[in-house]
């Protein structure tokens, strides 16, 4: 199991709050105080953002990581 997002069919999200369709963009996400940069699928409208809970957890994984190492 790998993640080869490019690999995989286009999948059309949409926003669970009001139904429009998700778009990718740069999403900054705050963990631990650390400001993560990450490409996700976000809502024009309301501005909703959709992670993944793999990249989450491989993201913050990640952080936790770097942080144990300083
Ligand atoms: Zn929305």
């Amino acid at each position: 199991m790998n993640k080869e997002a490019g690999q995989q069919p286009e999948t059309k999200w949409k926003c669970s709050q009001c139904g429009e369709d998700l778009q990718k963009g740069t999403v900054t996400v705050t963990y631990l105080g650390n400001e993560i940069r990450v490409e996700e699928l976000k809502c024009a409208r309301c501005g909703l953002v959709l992670i993944t809970e793999e990249l989450a957890m491989g993201k913050m994984f990640e952080v936790e990581q770097s942080l144990e190492d300083k």
